[in-house]
């Protein structure tokens, strides 16, 4: 059955970004709808331990993400599963279509639908994810101290995640196809200076080798271009850093966006190119890319879009 929803701000995804925007506007008393997407919960759901959390020495993801969710409710924000298929930006109220068959209406639309690491795809790296196999060195690195690791990938975000994470690994072999790395010279100068990490080049991953109790990595087989030839490598994580895609499906063609396709947003605040859209969280942000801060964006947004739908009475 089809219907349509009026709210002042309609808040799309329910990660850190879009559950925190939904505190912080019902408590404006705003009456927030939010759409909770193909995921709900976001990112974090997919996770074991949390440890950067404030205020939680240790939580478990997807228990996090259900207390953000049960603290929005609780402030009043109504929360629906369903996925948003389209948004039209080009009349007010706002409209977005609901793949429930549900229209949405919104004076103000706050965008908190994240972004995803990119894969390579293989079953034994689906197998390992969150038990030795992560995208995400600032997340995950600590877990891995005094450990040899393996980092997949030859362009910044490797090279950086790299380097981070020397921090706390023993040896960090960093695997790139080619001979060369498509990151800044800066960073490749500290990279090769750095005396734990050992660029091996020309090899791919074939498979990641571990055992199941308990579950974690044991090493990795790495296979040569040109040769074929495979090679196990010992290490207990893998990082895999290929870069991250930001979900701006809906967007894409209307909003600016900058560094690859993620939403532009005026400096210091939430505002995107288009006045009443809001954006928040990992789809704005190609450098952070963490719980806290795309909750801190959740709560900009919905301070921004308070203040603009009052300038607009
Ligand atoms: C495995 C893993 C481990 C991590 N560990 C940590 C950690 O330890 N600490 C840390 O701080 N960060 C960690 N991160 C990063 C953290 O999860 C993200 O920075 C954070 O979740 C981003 O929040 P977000 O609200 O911007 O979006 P996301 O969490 O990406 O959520 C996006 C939301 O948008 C929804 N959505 C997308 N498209 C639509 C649509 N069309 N309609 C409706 N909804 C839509 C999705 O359903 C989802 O709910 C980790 C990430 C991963 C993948």
């Amino acid at each position: 059955m089809s219907d349509t929803r009026h709210t002042r701000v309609l808040i799309i995804g329910s990660g850190p970004a879009g559950y925190t925007a939904g505190v912080y506007a019902s408590r404006a008393m705003l009456e927030p709808i939010l759409v909770q997407g193909i995921e709900p919960g976001g990112q974090l759901t997919t996770t074991t331990e949390v440890e950067n959390w404030p205020g939680d020495t240790e939580v478990q993801g997807p228990d996090l993400m259900i207390r953000m969710e049960a603290h929005a409710k609780a402030m009043g924000c109504e929360i629906i599963g369903d996925i948003i298929t389209s948004l039209d930006t080009t009349q007010r109220p706002f409209v977005a279509q609901g793949d429930s068959g549900t229209t949405y209406t919104a004076d103000a639309v706050i965008l908190c639908t994240g972004a995803r690491a990119k894969w390579l795809g293989l079953p034994s790296e689906e197998a390992f994810k969150g038990f030795g196999v992560s995208a995400c060195a600032t997340c995950d690195g600590f877990f891995y101290r005094g450990q040899e690791i393996v980092v997949i990938g030859g362009g910044n975000t490797a090279v950086e995640e790299a380097l981070f994470l020397t921090n706390f690994a023993s040896k960090v072999t960093l695997i790139h196809r080619r001979d060369e790395l498509r990151a800044e010279k800066i960073l490749i100068d500290r990279l090769m200076k750095n005396p734990k990490i050992a660029p091996l080049w020309h090899h791919v991953l074939e498979e990641v080798v571990g055992t199941d109790n308990p579950k974690g990595v044991e090493a990795v087989r790495v296979k040569h271009v040109e040769t074929g030839e495979i090679t196990e490598i010992p290490c207990k994580g893998v990082f895999v850093a290929i870069g991250h895609a930001p979900a701006n499906e809906l967007v894409k063609d209307v909003l600016e966006l900058h560094n690859g396709g993620y939403v532009k947003v005026e400096a210091g605040s939430t505002r995107t190119s288009i006045p009443g859209i809001f954006a928040a969280g990992d789809l704005t942000d190609h450098k952070y890319r963490q719980a806290v801060t795309s909750a801190g964006m959740g709560c900009m947004a919905a301070l921004d879009a308070e203040h603009w739908l009052a300038e607009q009475e």
